[in-house]
């Protein structure tokens, strides 16, 4: 069972992580973006503790919730919405209960990167944060683990990618060859989530 400490751990993770990726994050977001999705999400997800800080979280579902609704209210880019969108909705998912099994959070999971898809009108294939998530919820079943090499395969799949969605789609044919930066976090997101199972259990 997951309680509540599993969840800030792995938010906690996600935090530091970005904050040692920024730098690369916005470098993938400069030839196919405008350079600044690392410092959306370093801002993004330091908000999200300096918010849990002055107000716990009590219970797993409450957790992502408010870390959803702090991403859309902090990220100005186009990644604090779909990212807020995908932890609110899984946190809808898991409602009140203080803790959940694996197969709740996988279910809530994929509950949350289908509102990822709604929101964004994006498919696999289209060079977005999609191509690492849609790949990651499917590999959920197997492990953790098998999540975070799906999320990572899925992120290098978009070098050759032409981009249907966001920014990068205004370049058109220029988009290919380039890492997508939503993917690339996207994979950081499920490392740290299996990098946090692995430590808990
Ligand atoms: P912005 O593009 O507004 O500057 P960011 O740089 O923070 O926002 O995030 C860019 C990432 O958002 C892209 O790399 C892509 O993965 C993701 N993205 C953009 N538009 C969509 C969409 N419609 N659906 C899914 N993901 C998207
Ligand atoms: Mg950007």
């Amino acid at each position: 069972m997951r309680d509540v400490g599993f969840f800030r751990s792995w938010l906690r993770a996600m935090a530091a992580s970005v904050d040692r990726e920024a730098a690369w994050l916005t470098e993938l977001d400069s030839p196919i973006g405008d350079a600044d999705h690392g410092s959306n999400l370093q801002r993004g997800f330091a908000a999200v503790l300096a918010a849990w800080e002055e107000d716990p979280p009590t219970a797993p579902g409450d957790a992502l919730r408010s870390a959803g609704r702090t991403l859309i209210s902090t990220v100005g880019g186009a990644s604090g919405p779909l990212y807020g969108t995908l932890l609110r909705r899984a946190g809808k998912e898991l409602g009140e209960a203080t803790e959940v099994t694996d197969s709740q959070l996988r279910e809530a999971l994929f509950a949350g990167v289908t509102a990822v898809a709604q929101l964004g009108g994006a498919a696999p294939g289209e060079k977005t944060m999609l191509d690492a998530l849609v790949p990651a919820v499917a590999a959920l079943s197997t492990s953790y683990q098998a999540a975070a090499r799906a999320a990572e395969e899925g992120a290098l799949a978009t070098v050759p990618m032409l981009a249907r969605k966001g920014r990068a789609s205004y370049l058109g044919e220029r988009s290919i060859g380039h890492q997508d930066p939503g993917a690339t976090s996207s994979a950081l997101l499920f490392r740290t989530l299996a990098d946090t199972a692995a430590g808990a259990s």
